[in-house]
C-alpha cells in the first residue's frame, strides 16, 4: 500500500514531471526495462484535479512512450466523455512504468507484472502523486487498487463508489478499461455502461 511519504533513500526526488519522466526511463530497480522500449510515465496537466491509475503500459505505449494511446486508453477517452469529465483534468498513468509482456509469435502479449515489480515501481507513483497532487484518484483494475489502497481492496466489489483513504479527498476503484475490451461480445455493453456510471461519479464532484 503506497504512503506519500518518502521511503529512506539518499537519492534527490525529481522537482518536475520531466525531470521524473527521466528518472523512470532511467530506472533499473526491476528487470521490466530490459524487454521494454522505454519507461512510460503518466500524461496530462502539471496540476490536474483527476488522477487515472492503470496498470503497465501496453504494445502502443511502449512504442510511443504515452501512456493509454492505444485500445483500452481510446475506450477510455470515450467513456470520460461520456460521463461528461473534462480529458483536459485528467492526468492519466499506471503503477508499473516499464511494459511487461511475453512472446507470441510475432505478437508480445500483456503479462501481469509480479507483486515485486509492481513494489519496486510504487515509489515513481508516489512522487507523482505528489508533484501533481490530485484531489481525485481513480484506480483502473485490481493492481493499481491493491498496490494504492492494500490487498483488501476487491474491484468487483469496492468499485463506482468513494472509499475511505489519505491518498487525497476522493478516491475509488473501477475496472480497468481493457477488462471491458475482453468481455463476450454480447456482454459489452453492460460493462461499457457500468464504467461510465461509474466515471459520472467523477464528474460530480466540483
Ligand atoms: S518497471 Fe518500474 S521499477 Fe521496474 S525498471 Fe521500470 S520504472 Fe523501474
Amino acid at each position: 500500500m503506497i504512503k506519500l511519504t518518502s521511503p529512506n533513500s539518499d537519492e534527490p526526488e525529481p522537482s518536475s514531471l520531466s525531470e521524473l519522466a527521466k528518472s523512470i526511463d532511467a530506472c533499473r530497480r526491476c528487470d521490466l526495462w530490459k524487454n521494454a522500449t522505454q519507461g512510460v510515465p503518466g500524461e496530462g496537466a502539471a496540476h490536474a484535479r483527476i488522477m487515472l491509475i492503470g496498470e503497465q503500459p501496453g504494445d502502443q505505449e511502449d512504442l510511443t512512450g504515452r501512456p493509454f494511446v492505444g485500445p483500452a486508453g481510446k475506450l477510455l477517452d470515450k467513456a470520460l466523455a461520456e460521463a461528461g469529465v473534462d480529458r483536459k483534468e485528467v492526468y492519466v498513468t499506471n503503477a508499473v512504468k516499464h511494459f511487461s509482456w511475453f512472446p507470441r509469435g510475432k505478437r508480445r502479449m500483456h503479462k501481469t507484472p509480479t507483486q515485486q515489480e509492481v513494489a519496486s515501481c510504487l515509489d515513481w507513483l508516489r512522487q507523482e502523486l505528489k508533484l501533481v497532487n490530485p484531489s481525485i484518484i481513480v484506480c483502473l483494475g485490481a493492481t493499481a487498487a491493491k498496490a494504492l489502497l492494500g490487498p483488501a481492496v476487491r474491484v468487483t466489489v469496492d468499485r463506482g463508489r468513494w472509499l475511505e483513504s489519505d491518498l487525497a479527498e476522493h478516491v475509488m476503484v473501477t475496472v480497468h478499461p481493457s477488462s471491458v475490451l475482453r468481455v463476450p461480445r454480447e456482454d459489452f455493453d453492460d460493462a461499457y455502461a457500468a464504467l461510465v456510471r461509474d466515471f459520472k461519479l467523477i464528474a460530480r464532484v466540483r
